[in-house]
């Protein structure tokens, strides 16, 4: 699912993404780009516009992050919107405080409701070590019913059926009753579904609903249905009130819009994916995830996110206040390469930017990797003193400091070179910038 729309998003911020400037024009062409894209993935018009019009308001007030560049700044942004878009958080499924947990299937005919009912069966035993009973419900054809028995088997599940003549009310009761007595701690009811949302259908839902009163009502839409999908739903919602959402066939080539619209128009969330027909092939939904999916950015975003995450904004201001009035000590050095290393090894985080193995001089990031160790060994076996003030430091001194780090004078040297330029440098920067700069994050 998503190609098309990822390929149209993906060259979009391909664009974007290096820019260490982004001026409103390149707002406004991005987000028409996004519009189309998101339009052409068949997602709700009006989803669209309100999606538009957030992603402007704070891509062009945009909160600045000192860890990041401005192109970098607006992709965060319409991944979090994306993310939101579908749900914000994954949800989980409802427990009863008494057990049977009930939970009721709803959806049009061919859906994959049956087939939703087994998997959900598998996950709640492989992943919550429960023990469902599932209930065919389903009795206008013989066929729906065998078909929840085959699963039954190949799951080794018990299936509650009654064959085609019961009352699906009846069923369902006598099904909650069994669960009971045989300590099955969640139902799965299978119910009917039509070709299109009619009226008789509605009354037995909301009959069996009432009935059970379950703990969560499941609608099961085809995601390859696209905007009839997001119709379906809000009429089924408006009468079942349903609890939650399952998407299914996001393994085939849907456009996604269902998946970005659902949300949206019914406020109800999107808790499972359907991948395929096998009954491992149900994924718990999560909206972040789905939402780096389409962007395609590789891990960038996870990148993205860990310089957020390990760099506190707090601090980045004090260091820049200490760079102004160059009281920024070696150990102040020290600290801001502990934090860029707190986010993983350097080869690795170069290797989570999209075709950072094709730049030359990455190749040396091992080395790199290397000579912060030894950085890092020679400020440590400084004295509190010669960090804070490193003019003190005299032959005898950098011997000592050679010898306890394992490195030479002449490395010793050259750090304190380095460092002295560095400081230089940065009273250079910050009085020509004067408080404008991004400057201060460390990377
Ligand atoms: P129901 O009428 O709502 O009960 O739908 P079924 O469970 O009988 O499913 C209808 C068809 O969709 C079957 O052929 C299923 O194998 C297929 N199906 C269900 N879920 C998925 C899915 O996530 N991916 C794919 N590719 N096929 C699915
Ligand atoms: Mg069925």
């Amino acid at each position: 699912a998503f190609e098309g729309l990822a390929d149209r998003l993906q060259n979009t911020f391909q664009k974007i993404k290096g820019k260490g400037k982004v001026t409103e024009a390149d707002v406004k062409e991005m987000t028409r780009e996004v519009r189309l894209a998101l339009l052409e993935a068949d997602v709700n018009f009006k989803v669209v516009k309100d999606f538009i019009k957030r992603i402007k308001e704070r891509a062009v007030g945009q909160e600045v992050m000192q860890s990041l560049t401005p192109g970098q700044q607006v992709i965060k942004v319409v991944k979090e919107e994306l993310t939101d878009l579908m749900g914000g958080e994954q949800s989980k499924i409802a427990v009863a405080n008494r057990p049977p947990t009930v939970i009721m299937m709803v959806g049009l005919q061919g859906a994959g409701k049956t087939t939703t009912t087994g998997k959900l069966a598998n996950h709640l035993r492989k992943q919550h070590n429960r023990n469902p009973l599932l209930v065919a419900a389903d009795v206008y054809r013989p066929a729906a019913i065998n078909q929840l028995e085959t699963l039954g088997n190949q799951l080794d599940m018990p299936v509650f059926s009654k064959g085609t003549e019961a009352n699906p009310v009846d069923i369902a009761n006598e099904a909650i009753q069994q669960a009971k007595d045989n300590h099955n701690d969640y139902v799965i009811i299978d119910t009917a579904g039509r070709l299109h949302v009619d009226e008789h259908l509605m009354d037995e839902l909301q009959q069996i609903r009432q009935n059970v009163q379950p703990n969560e009502t499941f609608l099961v839409v085809d995601a390859m249905t696209g905007q009839d999908a997001v119709n379906v739903a809000e009429t089924f919602n408006e009468q079942l009130d349903v609890t939650g959402v399952v998407l299914t066939k996001l393994d085939g080539d849907t456009r996604g819009g269902a998946a970005l619209s659902i949300k949206a128009v019914t406020d109800k969330p999107i808790k499972f994916a359907g991948m395929g027909e096998k009954l491992d092939q149900l994924e718990p939904f999560y909206p972040d995830r789905m939402a780096q999916r389409i962007l395609g950015m590789g891990d960038m975003l996870s990148l993205i996110e860990k310089a957020q995450n390990e760099v506190d904004e707090d601090q980045a201001k004090q260091l820049e206040q200490k760079m102004k009035d160059a009281s920024f000590t070696l150990d102040d050095f020290l600290e801001q390469m502990g934090q860029v290393r707190n986010m993983g090894p350097l080869d690795e985080l170069i290797g989570m930017i999209p075709g950072a193995d094709k730049m030359k001089g990455l190749k040396n990031a091992q080395v790199d990797e290397k000579q912060l160790n030894h950085i890092e060994a020679i400020i440590q076996s400084m004295t509190k003193k010669e960090r804070e003030d490193p003019s003190i430091m005299n032959a005898s001194r950098k011997k000592r400091i050679a010898k306890g780090s394992g490195r030479t004078v002449a490395e010793v040297n050259r750090l304190l070179k380095q460092f002295s330029d560095m400081k230089k440098m940065m009273k250079q920067m910050t009085n020509q910038k004067g408080k404008k700069g991004k400057g201060g994050g460390g990377f």
